[in-house]
């Protein structure tokens, strides 16, 4: 797979490298992994488009973001199911390349490198590299690895596979050192103390469905970004009696509501897909424009626990 870009690549003067708005490690890693790794195999110029200010580059190595300049312009879009999420303009690009693992809705790209089943899109990434024989740089193999482990949850997920697999040994060979890169990540704090607190004490539960909610005003409390809100959804995981558990946050400056979906057994992409979302079987994400819509929601994901 990696030759569709190799072969093309030379034809062009730069190179840009997109991924999904709402960033996740995944997006991240698989990113920055290419970039990382291009940046040391290519002489083009290699530019990085979407908004960089997220708490989750603290993980990843250092990287300059680059200037577009005139010229013939390929573009890489990363872990990106559909066109309207893609953070970035890609009409600046001649070619598109899409490598992605959600489930495919919409093949934007010129080539289309759409692996539906592979846990990451960070993981199609490692493995390119691999069967090609390359070595990467460690900032590349680091960027990867941590897109492998947010996304399958420590492998935990059931799209964990020997692939998965294969490709974490690829990138330990290349030189990543497990826990140099999962204290930073996994190490905890007050802050995520009270926020575990809070979230036990004020879920709702309807049903087999258990969700908790933080307001523009319970993020500024709990002293959290939007982004960092969401990703505690789990902390409702694994317990039997719900089967579905999602986290709901204000985007206060979008007027909007942020919904992350998650389940066990039951594919909640059809509800998301609804709610203006999309995403995995068994994780996907929503959007509400008001609270108001939130019965219609519950009401839909009850219906998918009964069936
Ligand atoms: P989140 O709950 O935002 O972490 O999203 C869970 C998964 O669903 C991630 O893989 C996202 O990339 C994906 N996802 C979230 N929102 C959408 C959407 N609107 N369309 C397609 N995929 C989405």
């Amino acid at each position: 797979m990696l030759d569709k870009i190799f072969n093309i690549k030379d034809i062009y003067d730069q190179i840009i490298i997109y991924r999904h708005v709402n960033p996740d490690l995944d997006a991240f890693g698989s990113q920055l992994g290419l970039y990382y790794a291009l940046k040391d195999m290519c002489h083009q110029n290699i530019i990085l488009l979407g908004d960089m200010t997220s708490d989750l580059l603290d993980y990843f190595s250092p990287f300059e973001i680059g200037s577009i300049n005139a010229g013939k312009t390929l573009g890489i879009v990363c872990d990106t199911a559909n066109r309207d999420r893609i953070d970035g303009d890609i009409t600046l690009c001649d070619q598109v390349i899409k490598i992605d693992h959600h489930l495919i809705v919409d093949s934007y790209g010129d080539i289309n490198i759409e692996v539906e089943n592979a846990a990451s899109c960070s993981e199609i990434i490692a493995l390119m590299f691999q069967h090609a024989h390359l070595d990467i740089p460690i900032e590349a193999a680091n960027a990867l690895y941590l897109g492998i482990v947010g996304e399958s949850n420590r492998f935990l997920y059931s799209a964990t596979s020997a692939h998965t697999f294969h490709a974490a040994a690829y990138l330990l060979e290349q030189g990543v050192k497990i826990t140099e890169l999962y204290e930073p990540l996994y190490m905890k704090n007050e802050i995520d103390l009270n926020v575990t607190k809070y979230i036990y004490n004020h879920y709702h539960q309807v049903d087999k469905i258990a969700y908790y909610y933080l307001s523009d005003d319970d993020l500024k409390s709990l002293n959290i970004s939007r982004e960092k809100g969401s990703s505690y959804v789990n902390t409702l995981a694994d317990f039997e009696q719900f089967d579905v558990w999602m986290a709901i946050t204000e985007y206060k400056e979008k007027g909007i509501y942020r919904v992350s979906l998650r389940s066990r057994h039951i594919p909640v992409n059809e509800v998301a897909s609804q709610f203006h979302g999309g995403g995995h079987a068994f994780a996907s994400g929503a959007t509400l424009n008001s609270l108001a819509e939130l019965d219609n929601l519950l009401n839909c994901l009850k219906e998918i626990c009964h069936v």
